[in-house]
């Protein structure tokens, strides 16, 4: 994709601290970091969602994401790391180029990620369970 950022890195366009790369997937450091070390993990093919993704480059990238996991919580000493996904504008996502965020955590580092989670109101859980299963 011409105008995506993230297909830019791949081709080498953009410059980027690349920490792994094969043929189907990218790993180079975020450049505005939550935690130093939070890192990108890129399927090489362009694919905006997750469910727009070749099931292939997600298993690339899934053997990836464990390998690089291991080498941040070596590496730079983590004592805990988040895998974080975004999709879509309301989701987070500003690149649309499918990326896997691994932040690797340490005590008292400031991050918090917001989660407000809520009990379902009455048969909601039921009413969402049904419509998940049946569009699977
Ligand atoms: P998202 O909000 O999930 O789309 O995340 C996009 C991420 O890409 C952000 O964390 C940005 O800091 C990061 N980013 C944007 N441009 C670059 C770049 N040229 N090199 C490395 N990371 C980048
Ligand atoms: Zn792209």
């Amino acid at each position: 994709m011409a105008d995506c950022i993230f297909c830019m890195i791949i081709d080498g366009r953009i410059p980027s601290a690349k920490i792994y790369e094969d043929a189907r997937v990218l790993v180079f450091l975020d450049i505005n970091p939550v935690v130093p070390g939070h890192t990108l993990v890129v399927p090489k093919t362009h694919c905006r969602m997750l469910w727009d993704a070749p099931t292939e480059a997600l298993e690339a990238c899934s053997a990836v994401l464990k390998r690089v996991a291991a080498a941040l919580m070596t590496g730079l000493a983590a004592e805990g790391l988040n895998v974080v996904q975004n999709n879509g504008a309301v989701a987070g996502q500003e690149i649309e180029h499918v990326h896997f965020h691994l932040i690797p955590r340490y005590r008292g580092d400031g991050f918090k990620v917001p989660w407000p989670a809520r009990p379902y109101p009455e048969g909601a859980l039921e009413r969402t369970l049904a419509k998940i299963k049946a569009a699977l």
